[in-house]
């Protein structure tokens, strides 16, 4: 069982110091035990009897020792982020004096938070739905302008109002269905079969857009994989690093799990793109049985983007089209989008127009100098740019919500089959009402203590 009824306190700040730190209190006594820890300046007014959203300046002493001056905020419930009566002490910041004044709350009967407690309690208060709990979680941990836009769609709302609705819609077929099994000796039917079929193949089709919406989301929040190939000095490091100087966040080195990739993680135009910097493409296709190589092979097979860098000087047209041959055969069914990319144009002298005429889009830099690359980052971020404009509010970044979209869209598919083959309304009713389950675990209709369990431990503590 999930208890609520205890209060419990935790930092709200990163550990460490900084300018301030803030230790957050939630539950029915926490005006009471904020009391105990608390003198407000120039008052003897209690917590409860203050403002809701209001600021009080005071001290926190551990008897005749002042541990610091801070500010309490007042939020009462069920005005607060957690639906209960929530203090706010603001405190210098110092790892130090958070540990002391949780101690002094702890002593006084609060108790320490779980990760993700507070907002487990906002979803339980209903303050939130459970799909726009993870929406909070994924905003703190999002690293780039579009995983944030996404998570700041779920935590508002996102696609929660579109799935309440397929969601009742499901409750009504299901209900029409059991009532004609109460009536069945009298051969009613309340549900119209051929209306029925066509509704839930219309509820399929929205179930799998938003299936569909998951293969953009879950890249945009994980960041977009994509493979630089091509035979060595072409150039694929230097054209990395031209890519680095676009990138204005911060940059993080990943070591790859094999030697031979390493991923560099760029934003451009706000996107989160991992680039995998593989061995040379031309060993990979020479020696696929080695194990390095196969690994290689397998990041080239899963990347969204494949740019293939070529020495301009250093190829002919008839070898660049033998080598995009042989890339193709590597993808295989997986069909990234290709770049190609000639490069080392500054050191053609007399043109080359007329040499890679028969290939169609080249895209022709030089990564030394810049030249050119702004519109490789165009083409590279152009099909995402334009994904998340079409997706709208319905965009799923989550894997759990992901599965339970693919389970309710089974459901859907006995029903479809069930209607069509006539089979008894018991049966039909029993998978609308899988369906309806499976959509409700993402909003959280339908929870479990070990489904949430599972969500909120991975949230920090204090949030
Ligand atoms: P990689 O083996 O494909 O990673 O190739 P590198 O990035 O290490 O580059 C190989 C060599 O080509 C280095 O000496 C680079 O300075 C040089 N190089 C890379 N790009 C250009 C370019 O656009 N123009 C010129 N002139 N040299 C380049």
């Amino acid at each position: 069982m999930i208890l609520t009824n205890q209060t419990i306190c935790a930092p709200a700040t990163p550990p460490g110091t900084g300018a301030i730190s803030v230790v957050r209190v939630s539950g029915k006594n926490a005006f009471a035990i904020t009391d105990k820890v608390f003198r407000k300046k120039n008052s003897g007014k209690k917590i409860s009897e203050l403002l809701s959203h209001s600021v009080h300046f005071g001290n926190i002493p551990d008897g005749d020792e002042l541990i610091d001056e801070v500010l309490v905020s007042v939020f009462k419930s069920p005005h607060s982020y957690t639906g209960e009566d929530v203090v706010e002490i603001s405190c210098h910041g110092s790892a130090f004096i958070v540990q002391k004044i949780l101690n002094l709350l702890i002593r006084n009967g609060a108790r320490a938070a779980e990760p993700g407690e507070f907002t487990m309690r906002a979803f339980i208060n209903g303050k939130m739905d459970l799909s726009q709990a993870e929406g909070v979680a994924d905003i703190i941990a999002s690293d780039s302008e579009a995983s944030l836009r996404l998570a700041m769609q779920q935590m508002r709302g996102g696609y929660s109002a579109e799935l309440k609705k397929l969601r009742d819609e499901l409750i009504r077929f299901a209900s029409l269905l059991e009532l004609e099994l109460d009536f069945s000796e009298e051969d009613v039917e309340f549900a119209d079969r051929s209306m029925l079929l066509e509704s839930v193949q219309n509820l399929k089709f929205k179930v799998q857009s938003l299936m569909k919406s998951f293969e953009l989301g879950n890249v945009l929040k994980k960041g977009i994989p994509v493979v630089i190939a091509g035979k060595p000095n072409a150039g694929k490091s230097t054209l990395l690093n031209a890519l680095l100087r676009e990138d204005r966040a911060i940059v993080s080195h990943i070591p790859g799990t094999t030697r031979d990739t390493v991923e560099e993680e760029i934003t451009l135009d706000g996107i989160l793109f991992r680039f995998i910097d593989t061995a040379g493409l031309r060993q990979t296709m020479d020696a696929v049985e080695s194990i390095g190589v196969s690994r290689t092979l397998e990041k080239v097979k899963q990347c969204k983007t494949l740019i293939y860098l070529f020495d301009v000087n250093e190829t002919t047209a008839v070898e660049l089209q033998n080598e995009i041959a042989d890339i193709e055969k590597i993808l295989g069914n997986s069909k990234p989008n290709l770049i190609l990319c000639g490069n080392k144009t500054d050191l053609v002298k007399n043109g080359m127009e007329n040499k890679f005429q028969s290939i169609e889009n080249i895209y022709f830099i030089s990564a030394k100098n810049q030249t050119h690359i702004d519109l490789v980052i165009t083409e590279l971020t152009a099909p995402f740019v334009s994904g998340i404009k079409n997706a709208g509010n319905a965009t799923v970044t989550n894997a759990r919500h992901y599965e339970a979209l693919l389970r309710a869209d089974e459901s859907l598919s006995k029903v479809i089959g069930g209607l069509a083959s006539k089979t008894t309304n018991d049966f039909i009713a029993t998978d609308l009402r899988h369906a309806m389950n499976y959509l409700g675990t993402i909003t959280g209709e339908i929870t479990t203590d070990d489904l949430l369990k599972s969500i909120f431990e991975k949230f920090c503590i204090g949030k």
